[in-house]
């Protein structure tokens, strides 16, 4: 693909490392392959940072017709029954449209345009307290991992470009998404009663010292996670990033890629470490 022309090329998005808007139009650009998979045709809540990654940013969910001619709206229902319409993209155009409005960040729901209230994925967003070891992260992924096959069901991961770790899980599209919430909670609690010391199931930050979040909430109509290969409006531009599951415990943080590791590791990649995310055919389990 040629380069993506925006406005203002030379502005500095991430101070670190002098990244600029046109750089970030070009990661896009170049990562394209390995982000569309998971990114497209699902609505979308963007993070828009016109003054940097380190500036003021806004999460917007809402179409506009400024964003641009490959950006179109899916229209759904909000929780109080108001119509609405939601972004989403199919192309890398859109992608760069998007780009061109600042945007930095890409966060999909666990469902696609087409039938929004039938999920097709559900995600574990690990949250480690401040000082919880790395290797502790990595395990309470596996260990999510572990429960998740014995419910039949294969799983992936990324870095989160923070602190974390997801653990995410395709299916086949038939359960509601108050099925899929009571399915993950019982999956969190089932750790929390298995390791009460490393495991917390509730979102209640004071509880949290010393352990980890097992964030099961996400999984609700409306609720996004950050997709893989998004950049982060963060500073350093770390980058979300699907890895195999040998990958976590050679990692160090869950910021360990940032723009240029993540356009290396594009261009070296021979197979996607998410291969079989986007036509699994496995359905929802259930925890015995
Ligand atoms: P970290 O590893 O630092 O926790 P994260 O992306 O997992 O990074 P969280 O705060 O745990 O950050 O949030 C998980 C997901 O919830 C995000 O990826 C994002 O999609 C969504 N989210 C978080 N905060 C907001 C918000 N203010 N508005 C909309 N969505 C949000
Ligand atoms: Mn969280
Ligand atoms: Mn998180």
């Amino acid at each position: 693909m040629a380069s993506f022309k925006v406005t203002h090329p030379e502005r500095v998005v991430y101070a670190e490392g002098n990244i600029t808007k046109q750089d970030v139009a070009d990661y896009y650009a170049a990562v394209a392959r390995w982000l569309l998979p998971e990114l497209a045709n699902r609505p979308l809540s963007v993070v828009r940072c016109p003054h940097g990654a380190e500036g003021q940013c806004f999460f917007q969910k809402h179409h506009a017709d400024t964003l641009g001619a490959h950006v179109p709206a899916v229209k759904l229902t909000e929780k109080d029954g108001d119509p609405a319409e939601y972004i989403y993209v199919d192309s890398i155009e859109g992608v760069l449209e998007l780009v061109q409005m600042n945007t930095l960040e890409f966060h999909p729901w666990g469902a696609r345009v087409d039938d929004p209230d039938k999920p097709d994925r559900l995600i574990f967003d690990l949250d480690p307290a401040e000082g919880v070891e790395w290797k502790t992260v990595a395990a309470a992924a596996r260990d999510i991992r572990d429960v998740l096959l014995g419910a039949g069901m294969e799983s992936f991961v990324r870095t989160s470009g923070g602190k974390g770790l997801h653990v995410v899980a395709p299916f086949q599209r038939g359960p509601s998404w108050g099925e899929v919430k009571t399915f993950c909670e019982s999956v969190a609690d089932a750790l929390v009663t298995k390791r009460p010391a490393r495991y917390i199931a509730e979102a209640s930050k004071a509880k949290r010292e010393g352990l980890i979040f097992i964030d099961w909430l996400r999984n609700t109509r409306g609720a996004t996670s950050v997709t893989g290969w998004s950049l982060r409006a963060r500073a350093g531009a770390p980058v979300a990033m699907p890895v195999r599951w040998e990958e976590i415990g050679r990692l160090k943080t869950g910021g360990a890629f940032g723009l240029k590791r993540a356009l290396k590791r594009a261009r070296d990649l021979r197979e996607d470490p998410w291969e079989g995310m986007a036509v699994s055919r496995q359905v929802l389990g259930e925890l015995l």
